[in-house]
């Protein structure tokens, strides 16, 4: 076998060791609390559930889907931004469903990345951003996210060098990792720099359905321009417990939005059209689900930061998303107090280390665990002895 180049530049998975040490201790008995995992606990609302089984009946279901999506459901994901973003969209030509956003995010790099050609990434960020930088060829410019910044990049601070070769830039608020937000004159700065260096903005807004303390967090496309120089990466994942069903969407620049579907239609055939339906019903139906789901995520939120203090990990209160990012005391790597705990007091997070180089110094705990585990899970925490076996 000769297998491609490519696929040398890719990273080992980090993840290995801990994980093979996971599953020993639960082969051995031991109960494992995971505050690894970001994916809702919550079921999926059940009038999208309904939908998904009477759409599966019909047979015109069952056949090839399209891969540019069913016109209905592209309008009702227009109508669903204008509602809620007071951003305009057309239809057929700024909007395009996706098999999930993950599918997107990582196809887009063959529009706009080739050899000797940048990408700007967060770091620390959403793994995807810089593997498939890597699988087109490219290379990535990091641009670190610091809590003295709010993990905002510092824009002006990006040397011309690095700036005049990049085709490319990743922004993702509510952040996965940090759980910061971004505030609409960030999006405003970022079109203007995208302007003057001639690079294409992707915004990768999962997660904003999912806030706290009642702030909404805004769109990219609601930055004046943003259209011009950019596209958004949305998912009915997060907002509405989706994950497992695979849909999403990417919004905005259309020349973007064409190209990445001559890139698609040849790698895939859309998404399967009763899960497309299902969309439209969450997008349509009852929004009850996001403040619900919200209420609880910012309960947790609270009693896990309260816990978090209490033993010495400073983390700064996340706006959004799913993730709480404490800092590790002096002393610890990510990898070690990973380790530390899962050993102490058997308790799996997220070591930064896997988000980037800027996130060493922290690990990430989820928020997506049911309500006894978490409390379970804060039991253990508050009797983490530091540097005890
Ligand atoms: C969850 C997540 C995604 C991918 O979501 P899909 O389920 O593929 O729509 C993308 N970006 C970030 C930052 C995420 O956390």
């Amino acid at each position: 076998m000769q297998f491609a180049k490519r696929l040398d530049r890719l990273p080992p998975y980090l993840f290995v060791d801990i994980n093979r040490r996971i599953a020993a201790l639960r082969a051995s008995g031991i109960d494992i609390v995971t505050f690894a995992i970001g994916d809702p606990d919550l079921p999926t609302p059940s009038h999208i559930i309904e939908r998904i089984c009477s759409e599966a009946h019909v047979p015109a279901n069952h056949r090839y889907p399209e891969t540019e999506g069913l016109p209905e459901l592209h309008e009702a994901i227009a109508d669903w931004y204008k509602r809620r973003f007071d951003v305009d969209l057309d239809p057929s030509t700024e909007v395009l469903p996706l098999i999930g956003s993950k599918e997107g995010i990582g196809h887009i790099a063959l529009c706009f990345v080739e050899a000797g050609r940048l990408v700007l990434i967060p770091d620390p960020g959403y793994p995807v951003y810089s593997m498939s930088t890597m699988i087109a060829g490219g290379s990535p410019y990091f641009v670190p996210l610091t809590e003295e910044r709010d993990f905002l990049p510092d824009l002006d601070e990006i040397p011309e060098s690095a700036a005049s070769k990049a085709t490319m830039m990743w922004l993702n608020y509510p952040n996965n990792p940090t759980g910061a937000g971004a505030p609409l004159e960030f999006f405003e700065k970022a079109v203007q720099f995208a302007r003057k260096h001639d690079i294409f903005v992707c915004h990768d807004a999962p997660y904003t359905e999912v806030y706290f303390d009642g702030k909404k967090p805004p769109s990219f496309l609601q930055a004046s321009g943003a259209k011009d120089v950019g596209v958004e990466f949305h998912s009915l994942s997060k907002t509405y417990h989706m994950t497992g069903w695979r849909i999403g969407m990417v919004v905005g620049n259309k020349d973007a939005i064409r190209a990445l579907f001559t890139v698609k239609s040849n790698l895939d055939s859309g998404i399967p059209q009763a899960i497309q339906l299902a969309a439209v019903e969450a997008l349509r139906g009852s929004q009850a689900v996001v403040s619900e789901h919200n209420g609880i995520l910012q309960r947790r939120r609270d009693r896990l930061l309260k816990v978090l203090a209490e033993i010495g990990l400073h983390a700064r209160p996340p706006d959004g998303g799913f993730f709480i990012w404490a800092k590790v005391p002096e002393g610890y790597t990510s990898v070690d107090l990973t380790r530390e705990l899962l050993e102490q007091v058997h308790v799996a997070v997220t070591p930064g280390i896997g988000y980037g180089a800027r996130g060493e110094n922290y690990i990430r705990f989820s928020i997506t665990l049911a309500d006894d585990r978490l409390e379970e899970g804060i039991k253990r925490l508050a009797g983490w002895r530091r540097g005890a076996q």
